[in-house]
């Protein structure tokens, strides 16, 4: 199997970036993976105010998908995340909406063992391994890695995880994916600014998809189906994630737009995925057995 080292990374999403390997579609990579630091924080004595802030959010990669071209969609199935034993956690003032109630920068390191992560003496919690940041090129300049959008990037959905399918739009020759900013476990919002970072090994199996008409961002796990969108603000966010999963039911489900709408106030979840980043992400939900009943099949 093709891997990625961490010693291949990119700061910025951007189709001027050289790949770094080449696979075809239906090929099974893994990525190794740096945490959102670059691995700069060794000991709670290392803060935020001392980071190498270019070392920040590195992403391994990026992959040339052979096939892929602009239009295509290409799809990520997330197979295993393996992680690092241990996470670290930081805080400063002015940072994420907890940043208010700090009065100087701290840093946590979170032992991951057998399945928990350690929070302090009185807590521990079951990991809930995710993908902060993963995407192709974005179209243009490029868009930094600390930074989503609609090539994805730095979305901090906690649904991006084992088992999930992860759809993404090919904007350039490649597609060129890139990953990185693993989390051992994140609560939705990530309100203080970050999850437990960590390094680790990402598993997925890539393939191309042409003629493809999901939007995208788009993702399916065992149970739901769910439209991923950032925007300046999360009230914009909450609109492009409602409008794109209508557009799914509509175009691809053949609901009328009416029936569409109602559908999504019955059982669709609008549920914020960060607060914290550039742009906010938001995405909406509807669970798969509206897609089974109306005999649809994701490719
Ligand atoms: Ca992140
Ligand atoms: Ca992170």
């Amino acid at each position: 199997m093709l891997t990625i080292h961490t010693d291949t990374k990119i700061h910025k999403m951007s189709e001027n970036n050289p790949p770094v390997a080449k696979a075809k579609s239906g090929d099974t990579v893994c990525f190794e993976t740096l945490d959102c630091f670059g691995g700069q924080l060794k000991s709670e004595n290392d803060l935020l105010g001392g980071l190498d802030w270019n070392n920040v959010n590195p992403a391994s990669g990026p992959l040339f998908v052979e096939d892929a071209t602009p239009g295509d969609v290409l799809k990520v199935e997330i197979l295993k995340i393996e992680l690092d034993d241990h996470g670290v956690m930081v805080d400063a003032p002015g940072e994420g909406v907890t940043g208010a109630a700090v009065s100087s920068e701290s840093t946590k390191i979170l032992p991951v063992k057998n399945g928990k992560v350690k929070f302090n003496e009185k807590l521990s919690f079951p990991i809930c391994p995710m993908i902060g940041v993963i995407g192709t090129a974005a179209k243009g300049e490029g868009i930094d890695t600390g930074t989503p959008g609609s090539h994805g990037g730095n979305m901090d959905c906690t649904r991006i995880g084992e088992g999930a399918t992860l759809y993404l739009p090919v904007n350039t020759e490649g597609a060129l994916l890139a990953m990185g900013d693993l989390h051992a476990r994140m609560g939705d919002g990530e309100v203080e600014v970050c999850g437990v970072e960590i390094a680790g090994k990402v598993t997925v199996k890539l393939t191309v998809l042409k003629n493809c008409k999901l939007p995208t961002p788009f993702l399916v796990n065992s149970e739901l189906a769910m439209a991923i969108h950032s925007a300046e603000t999360v009230d914009e966010a909450c609109v492009g994630a409602t409008m794109a999963m209508h557009g799914f039911l509509t175009g691809e489900l053949g609901m009328n737009e009416h029936e569409a709408g109602m559908l999504l106030s019955v059982t669709g979840n609008l549920c914020i995925c960060q607060v914290v980043d550039p742009e906010k992400t938001v995405r909406m939900e509807i669970p798969l057995s509206v897609t089974k009943a109306y005999g649809y099949e994701f490719e």
